[in-house]
């Protein structure tokens, strides 16, 4: 495995003990080395950037906390299944995702990302890494709100079970299809986009996990329609749950987005952000219950 740090390691504490010292080549007995981030580390022939054919995980590090951890950890396991890449070792990528944090110079919050790949073409052997960087600071976006659309997916709301080859619910490096929507909504005027399947029930955001509050009641749309089984939501949810609020995993029409009190994306970087507007209709905002979710994303520890 190859880890990517910005400076050399100097030791890992991720509330535990286990310390990495690398040799003077930067490798460890832990199961991967250090590498210098700004150098060239991947082939031109890796699968990964020839094909996007490989998966990725992103997590949040606020404060030197990693909130969901083993969730990401069993997401990643699960995206690599789904693409018949080898089963990722938990207890490798775990050391070094906290030898990353560890070694990374201290900031507000950190990005984290997991990646594997096929590999170069022809070798069978898979290309790994784990990247630690300055998270965007999206705090105005988060007090904004974003204008969302709607946009077809074009697969059914059963496309994981009738087509599991397209890969829908794994977090595939295949990103490119989701910042074209973005692009589409921008020309739009719009912030971001809620993809809706071709028979009509709501997905997800290119990026984020859709969440709606109808009164006292939260729903998301179920991981069982072909999309990500989004961290950010499930946390969300427990916390809203301490509120007195009930939450439901479902299936959502398109039509009952434009009925909902309020809704949000959500996600392990940008964490809760309001739709203040859909279609270009106005949506109801409100900014005490988002700033409450923020506050127990950007610090409670799991
Ligand atoms: N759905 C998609 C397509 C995503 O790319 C993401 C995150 O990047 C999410 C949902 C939200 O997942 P999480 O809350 O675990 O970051």
């Amino acid at each position: 495995l190859l880890i990517l740090v910005t400076r050399p390691v100097i030791g890992v504490t991720d509330g535990r003990t286990d310390v990495v010292d690398p040799d003077s080549e930067g490798r460890t007995s832990a199961g991967f080395h250090f590498a210098d981030a700004s150098a060239p580390q991947l082939s031109v022939l890796d699968l990964g950037v020839s094909r996007g054919d490989g998966v990725f995980d992103s997590l949040m590090v606020a404060e030197g906390r990693i909130p969901a951890l083993e969730t990401h950890l069993a997401r990643f396991a699960t995206s690599a299944r789904l693409l018949d890449l080898p089963e990722p070792d938990r207890a490798v990528w775990r050391a070094a995702v906290a030898a990353a944090v560890a070694t990374h110079p201290p900031v507000p919050v950190l990005a984290v990302k997991l990646v594997l790949t096929r590999g170069v073409e022809g070798s069978g052997v898979p290309t790994a890494w784990v990247l630690a960087q300055p998270a965007r600071d999206f705090t105005e976006v988060r007090r904004e709100g974003v204008k969302v659309v709607t946009l077809d997916r074009g697969y059914r709301h059963d496309v994981a079970a009738t087509s599991p080859w397209l890969l829908q619910g794994a977090k595939s490096l295949s990103y490119a299809v989701n910042a074209a929507a973005i692009r589409e909504a921008q020309r739009r005027g719009a912030d971001d986009v809620i993809f809706i399947s071709s028979d009509g029930f709501v997905l997800e955001a290119p990026t984020a996990s859709v969440l709606l509050r109808e009164g006292n009641r939260f729903s998301t749309p179920s991981a069982e329609l072909g999309i990500l089984a989004g961290t950010t939501q499930g946390r969300a949810f427990e916390f809203l749950r301490t509120y007195g609020y009930e939450t439901d995993a479902v299936r959502l029409r398109a039509s009952e987005l434009r009925r909902a009190d309020a809704i949000w994306l959500v996600s392990s970087i940008r964490q809760a952000v309001a739709v203040t507007e859909l279609d270009g209709q106005p949506v109801g905002v409100d900014e005490r219950l988002t700033e409450q979710l923020n506050t127990h994303l950007a610090h409670a520890a799991d």
